[in-house]
């Protein structure tokens, strides 16, 4: 007898998605669209998404792709650079063109080489972000190469963000992936504000940094930020499984062809979009607290960035027997991506209605 639990909620939103272009867009979005309302889509492309009109355009090329009769709507992001002009980021947002200005520190992770040198070069950016309440979502790591690799978020904390709060304490900001006890600390202890948030991903809650030497060194389990200690992985468990409004869900999931990933220099990216909602069904069911899934994955994303909850619904359900893990999917031009996690059985999927 299979014993089948379920539970339906609102249609989920990713705060946080990359689906890279054409090829692999096409190859890697109907996972997505197919089980999210709605995603932020990353400007990283190479060369980047910066200006209103290259997001317009590439809104077009998202549309394009995604799979005939299913509802989702792609959510557009400009990159900064040192010389971001503040009017045309206006204008993409008051056109309702850029839903959001994206913060990579030069060099922090996959096509960031464009990014901000020194946040300082762009105070009138943020300042204008401020005034129109446009989002700022960050990368949050700092690049210096003094600075221990698995601590680079934890001293963007303490570096940049703080300063960020201080100097900007209407702008609305997203840590994004959250990865580390002590940025959880921090977006608690700013919570009062209303104004700073963090989303959070799958492969964060669902795996510790020892996944990386697994039997051998793992590149299929290297993100930006990289995994972190056991202690951080409970306390951003602990921060989604909470329901406080300020944590949800962003899978970050960001597809690189195997040839890519499996390489001396493997590239940083965990394509997670096929089972990140079993993922995190998964961990919810695990701390006892899947009365909180809706909050995490359906609320508390659409309520901080001020839309509404979707209306559609979406059921996922427990079987007894582990599910079978996706194989590598493949592009039109031939290339694998492999899909996390592999070898850890998930027992919660999307239910086919
Ligand atoms: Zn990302």
């Amino acid at each position: 007898m299979t014993e089948m639990k379920t539970l339906t909620i609102p249609k989920p939103d990713d705060w946080h998605l990359h689906i890279r272009d054409e090829a692999m867009m096409r190859a890697v979005l109907p996972f997505t669209a197919r089980h999210f309302a709605r995603a932020v889509i990353m400007p990283n492309l190479k060369p980047p998404v910066v200006t209103a009109a290259d997001a317009a355009a590439y809104r077009d090329r998202v549309r394009a792709a995604i799979p005939e009769g299913v509802n989702f709507t792609p959510l557009m992001t400009a990159y900064l650079t040192d010389t971001t002009d503040p009017d045309d980021l206006e204008c993409g947002f008051e056109e309702g063109i850029l839903f959001g200005a994206k913060l990579y520190p030069a060099g922090a992770t996959t096509n960031s080489e464009n990014g901000v040198t020194d946040i300082q070069n762009i105070s009138v950016v943020l300042d204008r972000l401020q005034r129109i309440g446009m989002p700022l979502l960050l990368h949050g790591e700092v690049t210096d190469p003094d600075v221990d690799f698995f601590d680079r978020e934890a001293v963007f904390v303490d570096r940049v963000l703080t300063r960020l709060r201080h100097n900007f304490p209407e702008l609305k900001i997203v840590l994004e992936h959250v990865s580390t006890h002590h940025a959880v600390q921090y977006v608690v202890s700013e919570a009062h504000s209303g104004k700073l948030a963090a989303s959070i991903t799958p492969h964060h809650l669902l795996y510790n940094r020892n996944r990386l030497f697994d039997g051998g060194l793992c590149p299929h389990n290297f993100c930006l930020p990289v995994l972190k200690r056991e202690t951080d992985r409970l306390a951003v468990v602990e921060a989604a499984t909470s329901g406080a409004p300020m944590f949800f869900a962003g899978t970050d999931s960001a597809p690189h062809p195997r040839a890519a990933k499996e390489k001396d220099n493997a590239a940083g990216g965990i394509f997670s979009a096929p089972t990140a909602l079993s993922i995190y069904a998964e961990i919810f069911d695990r701390a006892d607290a899947l009365d909180r899934l809706a909050e995490f994955l359906s609320l508390n994303g659409s309520s901080f960035y001020g839309l509404n909850v979707n209306e559609a619904t979406l059921t996922l359900e427990k079987a007894d027997a582990p599910l079978e893990l996706p194989s590598p999917i493949v592009t039109e031009e031939g290339d694998e991506v492999v899909a996390f996690p592999s070898g850890m059985p998930l027992s919660w999927r999307v239910a086919d209605r």
